[in-house]
Parts: structure tokens; C-alpha cells; sequence
């Protein structure tokens, strides 16, 4: 696709999305690093149900490193995966201890030097917690209106996220991480998008999909 068709989807979608944002909640870098991990496979509502008692408690990295992994498994079984989760959430809070002095880095390649945190938990992270993004998630909205759209015909996340970087000057980045995700919620989502009040109808490949 080119330059000028996909951004003016962006535009069409900033209108429809006037105030699309992130809905993770949380107050410190290390705090959007644990609802990060905590959502994967998860509805970031889970996780907003979740998270509050639990950075009420145990606000900081070092209350992660002291936690005993049982307490931090019971505490967030409800996001599901919650063994893998509080195993890896125990790893990133000793390495960035360890590492990076207690402080969550600001880099992709040290974000996912940590345990649980791949490329796209990154890149949420730089956007989030440092309003710094460095590229695109793509999460599976991003990933399924890329496709039907038109702006990748990839399936690999890592090959999608290089498609939207080619098309999208950096000043997008915001928007379009925030506005797939929400245009894959409210319209075109997975099993029955309602493309006859799709907002981008007149410029996807896939209307009447
Ligand atoms: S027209 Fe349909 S398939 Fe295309 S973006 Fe809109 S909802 Fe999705």
C-alpha cells in the first residue's frame, strides 16, 4: 500500500478514534511492564481488575524481587498463564535489578533482554511508560486489520510490523498503535466486522469481508 492511502486511513481512523488510547492502567515504567506481561492472553480489563490490589501492596521492582513466587502466582492466577507469568515477572523484576540498577531500561534491545518481554511488549513499553515508541506492536488487531486492510499481506508479526514501518513516518506511531487496537474492538473485529459502518470501508480490500 502506499504512503498517502495509509495514512489517510490513520486520519480517517483518528477522526472515528478521537481518543484512543493505551487501557492498561498504571503509575511507574515497571508497573506498565508487569500489566504488559500480565495481558497476554489476557483482556487488559482482567488486568485492570487485577493489577490495583496488587501494586497497592507490592508497588515497586524490589517488592516484585522480595515477593515469594507463590503469593505473586496466587495474586495474578486470574489473568491466566499465571505460573509462566509470576516466573517471568520474578526473573524481569531480579534482572532489571541486577542489570539496570532497579530501573526499567529505555531501549528495545535491553527491554527484551528481559524475561517475558518480546518485541511487541517492548514497543508498548516504549510507548506507554516513555512516550518514546520505536515502532509498531502488533498485537492480533493490529496483525488482522494490517491483513484485511491491505497494509501487509504477512503473517508473521515481526514482517507486518516492518510493512507499517515503511508506510508510517515515526509522528504515526502513537496513533496507529493505539487505533488498530481500538478499531479491532469496536469494528473490525475477529469473528464479524461491521464493515458497512466501517469508518476506512471505502479504502479496505477486504469491505464486505
Ligand atoms: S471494511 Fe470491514 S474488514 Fe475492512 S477495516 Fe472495516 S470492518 Fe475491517
Amino acid at each position: 500500500m502506499n504512503k498517502d492511502k495509509a495514512i489517510l486511513i490513520i486520519q480517517k481512523l483518528k477522526n472515528y478514534y478521537p481518543d484512543a488510547k493505551c487501557s492498561l492502567d498504571f503509575e511507574t515504567p515497571f508497573q506498565m511492564l508487569v500489566a504488559v506481561v500480565l495481558s497476554a492472553q489476557c483482556t487488559d480489563e482482567r488486568v485492570n481488575k487485577t493489577t490495583p490490589s496488587i501494586f497497592s501492596k507490592y508497588p515497586t521492582v524490589y517488592d516484585f524481587d522480595k515477593m515469594e513466587l507463590s503469593t505473586l502466582e496466587e495474586l495474578i492466577h486470574p489473568c491466566g498463564f499465571y505460573k509462566n507469568k509470576a516466573k517471568n515477572l520474578k526473573a524481569a523484576a531480579r534482572t532489571i535489578i541486577e542489570r539496570y540498577g532497579g530501573e526499567v531500561p529505555q531501549s528495545m534491545d535491553e527491554l527484551m533482554s528481559i524475561p517475558g518481554v518480546g518485541r511487541k511488549s517492548a514497543n508498548v513499553i516504549m510507548l506507554e511508560a516513555f512516550h518514546n515508541p520505536q515502532g509498531i506492536a502488533v498485537d492480533t488487531h493490529a496483525k488482522r486489520i494490517s491483513n484485511r486492510v491491505g497494509f501487509s499481506n504477512e503473517s508473521d508479526p515481526l514482517k507486518i510490523e516492518q510493512d507499517l514501518l515503511k508506510v508510517f513516518p515515526k509522528e504515526y506511531y502513537y496513533d496507529v498503535n493505539h487505533l488498530l487496537v481500538w478499531h479491532g474492538r469496536n469494528i473490525c473485529n475477529s469473528r464479524s466486522p461491521k464493515c458497512d459502518e466501517c469508518p476506512i470501508k471505502d479504502l479496505c480490500e477486504n469491505f464486505n469481508f
